[in-house]
């Protein structure tokens, strides 16, 4: 049997791969399916790994969007039941999670192709995600370890393992650490991007300029309903 590792080089997927390799358990492959919008922090923790995979054997791939992202987020002719004809799915996250979608499919179909078992670095306290693993050939070592994603920040950090950016650990700043650009990031991350990642922060000023539609929703009784990047920025300001 043939076994890969997805992993984000997050820190669940991380910490799974550097318990695999340390139990000795059966790992033929690590796969990272890079969607050219991550931390560079991610690309940083990735880079150190590959000495280690390739000390023991195991082979690293790297899968890509048949496009880049950048061209199916503001490009790609595009024909929806709202806008009609128009360019670019828009900003990727909630219900409109187009990435992840390419993303799953790719990593599906490679894992098929190849017959292989796969280890999904899914933590014992996300029962909602493991109730969406319905595909036989997945498995999850941290459910079986009962590591919480906690313990899983815990496990890298205490193998000195960090996702620094400008000198900040992106964990202690984010709760999930997912491309720069997601719009699942809720109002604290995006707050603490504005406030000590300003090079993200102004890429996602970029990317709002090109999209009509605003990053997010949010209402207060004090700013009203604001939710493009401008206008949070205006907000933040005051915070
Ligand atoms: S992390 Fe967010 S932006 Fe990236 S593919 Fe997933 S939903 Fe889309």
């Amino acid at each position: 049997m043939y076994y890969i590792a997805s992993c984000s080089f997050g820190k669940d997927s991380l910490a799974m791969v550097l318990r695999l390799i340390e139990e000795s358990r059966p790992l033929d492959e690590v796969v990272f399916y890079d969607t050219g919008m991550e931390f560079q922090a991610i690309y940083n923790v990735r880079d150190r790994l590959l000495p280690l995979l390739a000390e023991k054997g195991i082979k690293y791939t790297e899968l890509k969007p048949d496009r880049p992202f950048m061209y199916d987020m503001l490009e790609k002719p595009v024909e929806s039941k709202q806008k009609g004809k128009h360019n670019g799915y828009g900003w990727c996250g909630g219900v409109c999670r187009w990435g992840t979608t390419a993303k799953q499919k790719t990593l599906d179909e490679y894992a098929e192709q190849k017959n292989a078992m796969v280890y999904i670095g899914i933590a014992y306290d996300e029962p909602s995600r493991l109730e969406k693993e319905i595909k036989a050939y997945k498995l999850h070592p941290l459910v079986g370890w009962q590591m919480t994603e906690k313990d899983c920040l815990d496990y890298c950090y205490s193998m000195g393992w960090h996702w620094d950016e400008s000198g900040i650990d992106l964990y202690s700043i984010l709760d999930r650490v997912s491309c720069w650009c997601c719009c699942n990031k809720n109002k604290k991350e995006l707050y603490n991007i504005y406030r000590y990642l300003p090079q993200y922060w102004e890429r996602l000023k970029g990317l709002q300029g090109k999209i009509d539609r605003p990053m997010k929703k949010f209402c207060n009784k004090k700013y009203g309903e604001y939710g493009n990047v401008f206008d949070m920025e205006k907000v933040f300001e005051k915070m």
